[in-house]
């Protein structure tokens, strides 16, 4: 394994009030670097202060997107320690990445050698308050200077750290979400199973406006007939439609997260039944019609279980659970927030030690 360096900051900076910390807005004071070229392949793993990444203005990745991104987080348990939540899935999802964007992939038991270390450094920014975690960013560029379309010869791999308040200010509300029937996000084929930035970048303009028309996160459809439920903003989406869990299957255009995952295994072990499938708006609109539709909820690392109160797909508009949220997502955030915070067993061998 290669040796990773440590250099640290003469300048530490003033920590945020732990109540006013929001999402990604502060940063800590060490970063996590490596460099690929192709006479060295991954090098120079190491800890630096927290600053601007030198880049030229022809970057490969400014121009073609060549760019690819994890997101996880670290919690501190009640004793003080410091654990991750099955970092190796992120890893392993980072290096399918690297194979669709023709980015080398990168040897995942030094990335999370590397995340222990780097968090270990910063443990005094991770947060105590409840329901406030360390979010982790680790992310890869392409920094060859060079305007030809082509994999760039040379990358940067960088975790950056920012502590990040609860999810939910005020305990779990459920969202109104917009059916997007215009725009997709991704179709079979292009990049929707990875966490690259291009997916983001053409989210947003039905992002906007679904908040205008007052909903705060938008459903995509699949890209082909616009017909069938594909993923929540940048959440996973499960529905509980006469007592059976159905959420989409993974078909090349949805993002497998990592709490979909765990999300299935748990409920599978509650002995409910799980169904990966098709599943089409209208169907979704005639089970709620027929009052079969009990529950809707999103999955991922930000909110964990965000419960789903009200779809409006074109003119219709669905009501979920009364707007309330329903006993299974209120059991899954219970026991998934348990598990991540260390207020309960975890026999699943979900949680790795940090420090
Ligand atoms: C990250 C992400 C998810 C959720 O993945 P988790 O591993 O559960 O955080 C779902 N959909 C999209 C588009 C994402 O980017």
């Amino acid at each position: 394994m290669m040796d990773i360096q440590v250099t640290l900051t003469d300048h530490p900076k003033q920590k945020p009030d732990q109540n006013q910390l929001g999402f990604g807005k502060y940063f800590t004071d060490h970063m996590f670097l490596m460099d690929y070229d192709k006479e060295h392949g991954w090098h120079d793993p190491r800890i630096v202060p927290y600053g601007p990444i030198p880049m030229d203005p022809s970057c490969a990745c400014l121009h073609y997107a060549q760019e690819i991104f994890e997101g996880m987080k670290a919690y501190r348990t009640a004793e003080g320690k410091i654990q991750f939540f099955r970092p190796q899935e992120n890893f392993k999802r980072l290096n399918n990445s690297c194979k669709r964007l023709v980015i080398p992939e990168l040897d995942e038991e030094l990335l999370l050698e590397g995340l222990k270390k780097l968090v270990e450094v910063e443990k005094d920014w991770v947060p105590s308050i409840p329901g406030a975690s360390l979010y982790i960013r680790p992310f890869i560029v392409a920094n060859q200077e060079v305007l030809g379309v082509h994999p760039s010869a040379r990358y940067i791999y960088c975790v950056i750290l920012s502590p990040s308040g609860a999810y939910y200010a005020t305990g779990l509300n459920p969202v109104k979400i917009y059916v997007e029937t215009n725009y997709v996000r991704a179709s079979r084929g292009g990049m929707g199973e990875v966490k690259t930035g291009g997916n983001y970048a053409a989210s947003l303009i039905a992002q906007e406006e679904a908040e205008k028309q007052g909903y705060s996160q938008v459903l995509w459809l699949d890209g082909v007939e616009r017909k069938y439920v594909e993923e929540v903003g940048a959440m996973n989406v499960f529905f509980k439609i006469d007592g059976e869990i159905v959420t989409p299957e993974l078909d090349g255009s949805i993002l497998p997260g990592i709490t979909r995952k765990s999300v299935i295994e748990l409920l599978k072990s509650w002995g409910m039944k799980v169904s990966e499938r098709k599943l089409s708006i209208d169907e979704l609109e005639q089970a709620a019609k027929d009052g079969r539709l009990e529950e809707a909820w999103g999955t991922g690392t930000a909110a964990v279980i965000s419960p789903i109160g009200e779809l409006k797909c074109r003119d219709t508009v669905t009501v979920v659970n009364n707007n309330q949220i329903g006993p299974v997502s209120q059991k899954l955030y219970d026991t998934l927030t348990d598990i991540q915070w260390g207020r309960t067993a975890d026999t699943f061998g979900w949680i790795v030690p940090c420090c």
